[in-house]
């Protein structure tokens, strides 16, 4: 039936209807990723009543364009269906093409067009009945079907037909939870934590610290690499680059050894907040996690929380363990990149014992040495910018 049936991909999205007086907001910003996730691929998409229907691409694309809707976060969930005239003879023919020839099954019908001459539990009747009648080895099971058929008959005088659902990404739309900061080193964690921040809607900007030369451009195509991963998440980022080696240099030369981690931090920590101020981000985002290494200890927190004034710092693995991080890590498809074996500026200048508890006292005696303001301002002088 040229012309007549097409591809179409069903996507339902999640959450979204929780949030009452600014639906409408929430809905136009999902509409935007997902026209955003689709650039460059010929398609359209419509909204009837409480889903979104892509229409209008070539059926040699379905995969690519499922692919990417499922990274788009806010979506619940996706189905590949076919667009027939919404007649029982061209619904059934479709349902006889993709049902299988045996197992259990059962037909749902939602109807949206309630001129159309039978009702969904008579459809589900009529197009079942035929389809026992052509395929002996199938029985209906109401209650658990090995296989669900569903029929949407809608107001435009088509029905959308399909079976499957693929699982989205879930979440919320990025971009309506406002935008945080995220420290990303080339480690496993910070790409995770990002990840997870955005799933919450929340647009990021990326922050990266190097030692150049200590650590080499391999480290920093690593981290442009997870940037550019990430950001197939977010629709697009901005990673910063920042330079501490005279930092790193400074602590060296004039602090105590082991104090070096817990140092750098609060240098972190300082650039991350003026660079919040500068583009408009709201929050810090790390990847620690609890207890994971020695200064990720709630002193070592505290001490880098207290340099920070006007932002909040979110951690959200810190109840997480590394196996599990690992694994999510595997699923979004940074973890190949992360273990690629270039070095942090936090390995540079490591001390033999870094300080599990430090005592804020102490630290802040320690930096005295320092002169902070000048070298966090030449470190932003050090700012480069990339978009991905
Ligand atoms: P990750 O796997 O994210 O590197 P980690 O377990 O190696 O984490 P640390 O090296 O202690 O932990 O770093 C803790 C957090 O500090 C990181 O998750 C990241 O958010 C931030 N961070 C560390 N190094 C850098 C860096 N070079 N640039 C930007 N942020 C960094
Ligand atoms: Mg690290």
């Amino acid at each position: 039936m040229n012309g007549q049936t097409e591809k179409v991909i069903i996507v339902r999205y999640c959450e979204i209807h929780l949030k009452g007086k600014n639906r409408g907001y929430f809905e136009q910003v999902f509409m935007n990723n997902l026209e955003r996730s689709l650039a460059g691929i010929r398609h359209e998409i419509r909204r009837p009543s409480g889903r979104y229907v892509v229409e209008n691409f070539d059926a040699g694309m379905t995969d690519e364009i499922v692919a990417r809707l499922s990274k788009v976060f806010g979506v619940h969930t996706l189905s590949v269906g076919t667009k027939v005239p919404s007649d029982m003879d061209a619904i059934f023919e479709e349902i006889l093409r993709i049902s299988p020839n045996g197992g259990t099954f059962k037909i749902v019908t939602n109807r949206a067009d309630k001129h159309f001459p039978l009702d969904s539990m008579q459809v589900n009747a009529e197009i079942g009945g035929r389809l026992l009648a052509k395929k002996p080895d199938l029985r209906v099971d109401v209650h658990e079907p090995e296989t669900i058929l569903h029929i949407d008959i809608r107001e435009n005088g088509t029905a959308l037909v399909f079976e499957g659902i693929v699982k989205g990404a879930g979440g919320m739309p990025v971009g309506t939870a406002g935008k945080g900061m995220l420290l990303l080193s080339g480690g496993i964690d910070s790409p995770v934590a990002g990840y997870m921040i955005a799933k919450r809607g929340m647009k990021l900007e990326c922050l990266h610290f190097h030692s150049y030369p200590y650590t080499n451009m391999q480290a920093r195509e690593k981290v442009e690499e997870l940037a550019r991963i990430l950001a197939g998440y977010t629709g697009g980022l901005n990673l910063h680059v920042v330079s501490v080696t005279h930092i790193q240099e400074e602590i060296h030369k004039k602090c105590p050894e082991e104090m070096m981690i817990t140092l750098l931090r609060r240098f972190m920590m300082r650039i991350a907040e003026r660079l919040c101020k500068e583009t408009g981000a709201q929050c810090i985002v790390t990847g620690e996690s609890l207890g994971q290494v020695a200064s990720q200890t709630i002193e070592g927190m505290t001490s880098s929380n207290a340099v920070i004034e006007g932002v909040p710092v979110l951690r959200p693995l810190v109840g997480f363990d590394k196996t599990e991080i690992i694994e999510r890590a595997r699923a979004i498809g940074t973890y190949e990149t992360s273990v690629l074996p270039y070095e942090d500026c936090c390995t540079v200048f490591l001390p033999k014992h870094p300080l599990i508890r430090p005592d804020l006292k102490k630290v802040e005696n320690a930096e005295s040495a320092l002169d902070v303001e000048a070298l966090v301002n030449e470190a932003l002088a050090s700012a480069e910018k990339v978009n991905f």
